[in-house]
């Protein structure tokens, strides 16, 4: 029997709780011990810092409008009933 059967190779990434394929992970080496962390995650961190902020901003901005528009419709329920 020649066949070989293709297990699927995945690790567990500990930044996405998540596994991957193995291709797309790394070992990276601390002073805890060895971890599996997908390239996407450590490419996102390399991204400049600018760019986070950007985006953090956007989701407060995002979690604001829609905290007060939960308001509103709430002000809205209450007036109505
Ligand atoms: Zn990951």
């Amino acid at each position: 029997m020649s066949t070989v059967k293709k297990e699927p190779a995945t690790r567990y990434c500990y930044h996405c709780r998540t596994h991957h394929p193995v291709e797309e992970m790394k070992l990276l080496v601390t002073k805890t011990g060895s971890r599996w962390r997908c390239i996407k995650s450590i490419e996102a961190v390399r991204r400049s810092k600018a760019e986070r902020d950007q985006y953090g901003r956007e989701v407060s901005a995002a979690n604001q409008s829609e905290a007060s528009s939960r308001a509103r419709i709430l002000n809205k329920i209450q007036s109505e009933g």
